[in-house]
């Protein structure tokens, strides 16, 4: 669960019960500071001269705010639409792409009008029928470690467990699911976990739930028969790469029930980086060990228009071969959705 060190109340924010509940939760915490915002600048109110000390301070600031512009973001081409209930992560994860998108506002931000969203969320819905919509709840954020106090996703599984013409999806490198589990979601969203090997995770993901933690929350959610799947990424080349994502697989295969409903989806990326990420990352984190030097990778232009350094193709074709082959072998009720 994620505890602040400072929360900061947006003007009106505290006419929803969502943010009553977060401030009756955290008032009395004397290593707490609470701030009642006057107006929209907020950035001043979180300490640090430069980007280094700005990242550490905003990954400890909870915004409390209402989503002003309900107009969702597309999600292309993993959903239709994001479904904006968190902004940020209090994670560090030295690779993670909030690093470029919220650049020196990376404080976790969320939105308490949440009846709003689903209003909004159900217009979007009514205008693509008879076709169905999907949302991803986790395009700008890691929705969990905030769940504990404000039950949006709770609320968001009810609502699409609900809804016969939409889906939802999320994913997550945490494990505050509990919660979750009770719950009547008809099958109608997908929790998938982003998990790694331990040494990727001990380096690059500071501040996340272990690989065992969010192992082990998986098969609580597998359980309580919601679709569940994996995102292993970001895959690295390293010495012994092979045999520890074969132990991380090997791992999953023994805890995983063998009587789901749903098959175990995988999604695996490997790594890149675009110029942009790499300078934010060296200014951030100016001891990484991330490999981004671009002359042993692969200049590549994305779908998005914007150019990123991939593995060489030699390379991307043995990480392919080799999760291909793994998964095949070791899961039977299974479906590998991509391998980048
Ligand atoms: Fe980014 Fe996910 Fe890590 Fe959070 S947990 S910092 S969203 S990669």
């Amino acid at each position: 669960m994620f505890m602040p060190k400072r929360i900061l109340f947006e003007k009106g924010s505290l006419d929803y019960e969502m943010a009553q509940k977060i401030y009756m939760k955290f008032k009395d915490k004397e290593s707490i500071e609470i701030i009642h915002l006057t107006s929209n600048q907020l950035k001043q109110h979180i300490p640090g001269e430069d980007l280094y000390a700005q990242y550490r301070e905003g990954k400890k600031t909870l915004v409390v705010g209402t989503k002003k512009s309900l107009k969702f973001q597309s999600c292309k081409p993993s959903a239709h639409y994001q479904l904006p209930l968190v902004l940020g992560c209090m994670g560090q994860c030295q690779y993670c792409y909030l690093n470029t998108q919220l650049g020196d506002k990376p404080f976790i931000r969320v939105h308490v009008n949440i009846d709003d969203i689903f209003v909004q969320a159900q217009k979007y819905i009514d205008e693509r029928l008879p076709e169905g919509t999907l949302f991803e709840g986790a395009a700008t954020s890691d929705p969990v470690p905030v769940e504990p106090y404000t039950n949006s996703l709770e609320k968001t599984i009810r609502f699409f467990g609900d809804n016969e013409n939409a889906k939802f999806r999320f994913v997550t490198k945490y494990n505050d699911i509990d919660t979750l589990l009770g719950l009547a979601h008809n099958g109608h969203t997908e929790i998938r976990f982003s998990i790694n090997t331990d040494s990727v995770i001990n380096q690059y993901e500071q501040f996340t739930a272990s690989r065992d933690k969010r192992i082990e929350a998986s098969i609580k959610v597998a359980r309580a028969g919601y679709p569940t799947g994996f995102l292993i990424a970001p895959v690295f080349i390293y010495p012994n790469w092979k045999e520890e994502y074969r132990d991380l697989l090997l791992r999953l295969r023994s805890k995983i029930p063998s009587d789901l409903v749903y098959p175990i989806t995988f999604e695996v990326i490997s790594h890149r980086y675009t110029t942009k990420a790499k300078n934010i990352i060296q200014q951030v984190f100016p001891d990484t060990t991330l490999p981004m030097l671009d002359e042993e990778r692969k200049f590549k232009y994305g779908q998005f228009g914007y150019g990123k350094y991939v593995y060489p193709k030699e390379s991307l074709e043995e990480i392919k071969q080799f999760f291909q082959k793994e998964i095949e072998e070791l899961f039977n009720h299974k479906e590998v959705k991509y391998i980048i």
